[in-house]
């Protein structure tokens, strides 16, 4: 390709409002163009990325003997009304109704399609396993689109869907995707941890996260120092803490604690340490039916509520702040809240205690009276708690496996694979005859990678003050060929003739033949990623071009009878280091 003749638009300038790097480069090195609010256009070289990420993913999933098909981006709303999820979806889920007033929805994930895909064609386990794909769009009106193609409102994604006889099946092929998966971001060159996640609306459990490693992830990981233990926070478990520490010993006791509302006041007034307090989180929850009502989460007051494993014990939808005048209308004190009665005074079943307190001694709480606090509480000695795991692992916590040491890792999720059951096979009445001619719900699996996002994500990962530094599988083009100056002839004629042997070796070349200056030419290449550049300069004069690595900037002098087995030679490594990774 002829720079010259070619779609490239470059920034100079940072665009306003932009804080990931890659969100900054993709725009700048005119990958990409926003169109809307978390809507995007891909340029020529955006294209090229992503039909290689592309052409990488689709390879794997054949390989894994998962089959392409194409579902319509448009859903039928009646099918998310059978599977359940149309109005527990919530406002990602952009409903609109056609000319003849029947409702539709913008796929944002595609079960439903799926379901009604294998349904209607596979009547017996003979047909079975079966797993289908896509590589499509999926819209969700993200609350906060943002970060570029990290977060968009339509964007593209790897969805693949697999049919099971039995559940045996499915956790085989959940396995066999997890290898997939991990092929995958191999070959994209990314660093990637496996964890334990949470199903979110999707439904199920038992559900793996993808997750690309980089201090800006929007979300939080849980790993071990000693063993391969890891897990999104949303789902992170931990060892119990032990009881050992030093337990301040006290009496069962009303205390007068004036203004006393925070459990760092508290921890400073009894000189103890916030182990040992119990923090009450009061939050207003939404309900399916459309209910309001409290809800009340105790947990240790050195731990904080993980709002995720809160919406899943209390079966809201949604979880809402509540303010100190709610409060106060059931007859209760924001900072005074405490187990003694709870139940009586908010005549409420939505009381949740998190694990880590069961039968726990020598705690302080609120009172449920302003300005006072219990001291010496013990709660073996209620009757009828209801214990879950509502908090939060922090650092410092010990792993479940092992008793390592937790750390908190930030992170991208890339991908997340679901052994589903029979989650939408049931109600959208999905069956098959099994060997004894019963009729059976299908076993079903989902599994879906943000290709998209992947562009934003690889750009994060792999970029410097300058630009971004693409690995060789999926860089738009393999090296860019620089003329120094174009008005050369001697030069020019040179590098038209290197040109042409790159192209014949089947080298994705970009030829910088713009009538510009070497530094905007060298700029825009160090902006733009590309892994190598050849320079044809001065050097020509006694028979040499020089050879640039984007990655560490290093740069050879290459006799001009060795320039194809070098850039072939190099372009080879940057690729096979990546896969065999
Ligand atoms: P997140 O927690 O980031 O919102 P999710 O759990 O909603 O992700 P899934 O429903 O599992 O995501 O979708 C599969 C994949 O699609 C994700 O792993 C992610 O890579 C990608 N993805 C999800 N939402 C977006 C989005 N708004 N923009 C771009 N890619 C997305
Ligand atoms: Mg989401």
């Amino acid at each position: 390709m002829r720079y010259s003749f070619f779609f490239a638009p470059t920034l100079k300038e940072a665009p306003k409002d932009v804080v990931f790097k890659s969100h900054e480069y993709l725009l700048r090195g005119g990958y990409i163009q926003q169109l809307g609010s978390g809507i995007y256009s891909f340029l020529p070289l955006g294209k090229r990325v992503f039909d290689k990420i592309k052409a990488i993913v689709k390879e794997e999933m054949d390989r894994a003997g998962a089959q392409e098909v194409m579902f319509g981006f448009i859903t039928p709303a009646s099918l998310w009304e059978q599977s359940g999820r149309l109005h527990k979806y919530g406002d990602e889920l952009l409903r609109f109704h056609d000319r003849k007033n029947t409702e539709y929805v913008l796929g944002p994930t595609h079960e439903e399609a799926a379901v009604e895909m294998i349904k209607t064609f596979i009547k017996s386990y003979r047909q079975l396993p079966l797993n289908v794909y896509q590589i499509h769009l999926k819209f969700r009106d993200e609350m906060r689109p943002r970060f570029g193609l990290m977060r968009g409102r339509e964007f593209v994604m790897k969805d693949a869907y697999s049919f099971h006889a039995d559940y045996d099946d499915l956790m085989k092929e959940f396995n066999n995707m997890e290898q997939c998966y991990r092929k995958i971001f191999t070959r994209l060159g990314l660093d990637f941890r496996v964890v334990e996640a949470d199903s979110g609306s999707i439904g199920g459990s038992g559900s793996k996260e993808f997750m690309v490693i980089t201090p800006n992830g929007e979300d939080t990981l849980v790993i071990c120092s000693q063993c391969d233990y890891a897990a999104n926070i949303e789902a992170a478990k931990r060892k119990s803490s032990a009881l050992s520490k030093n337990a301040p010993q006290a009496q069962f006791a009303k205390f007068k604690t004036p203004d006393i509302t925070t459990i760092e006041m508290l921890c400073n007034f009894f000189h103890v340490d916030s182990y040992f307090t119990i923090k009450a989180v009061v939050k207003k929850g939404v309900f399916e039916n459309g209910a309001v009502e409290l809800v009340f989460f105790f947990i240790r007051g050195c731990d904080t509520l993980e709002e995720t494993k809160a919406l899943h014990v209390s079966g809201a939808t949604q979880l809402l702040e509540v303010s100190n005048e709610e409060i106060e209308s059931i007859g209760l004190f924001s900072g005074f809240i405490g187990p003694y009665a709870i139940k009586h005074i908010t005549k409420s079943d939505k009381i949740f205690f998190d694990i880590d307190l069961r039968d726990s001694k020598n705690l302080i709480c609120g009172a449920n009276e302003k300005d006072y606090h219990f001291v010496g509480v013990n709660l073996a000695d209620f009757e009828g708690i209801y214990y879950c795991d509502i908090a939060s692992v922090k650092e410092g916590d010990l792993c479940m496996c092992c008793d390592g040491m937790l750390e908190h890792k930030k992170g991208i999720e890339v991908g997340h694979i679901f052994p589903l059951g029979q989650r939408y096979s049931k109600p959208l009445n999905a069956s098959f005859l099994d060997e004894n001619s019963q009729s059976k719900f299908f076993e079903m699996g989902c599994y879906g990678i943000g290709i998209s996002r992947l562009l934003a994500v690889s750009v994060e990962q792999n970029c410097d003050e300058k630009g971004i530094i693409w690995n060789g599988n999926i860089a738009p083009f393999s090296i860019v060929l620089i003329v120094s100056n174009i008005k050369d002839y001697e030069q020019m004629e040179q590098a038209e003739y290197i040109y042409g042997d790159l192209l014949q070796h089947g080298i994705e070349v970009l030829f910088d033949d713009r009538n510009e200056r070497f530094g905007v030419k060298m700029a825009d290449f160090e902006l733009m990623g590309i892994p190598f550049a050849l320079i044809i300069g001065k050097g020509i004069l006694k028979g040499c071009v020089e050879f640039i690595e984007r990655k560490n900037a290093t740069k050879t002098e290459v006799p001009l009878s060795e320039v194809i087995f070098h850039v072939k030679k190099h372009i080879d490594c940057s690729c096979s280091c990546v896969s065999s990774a």
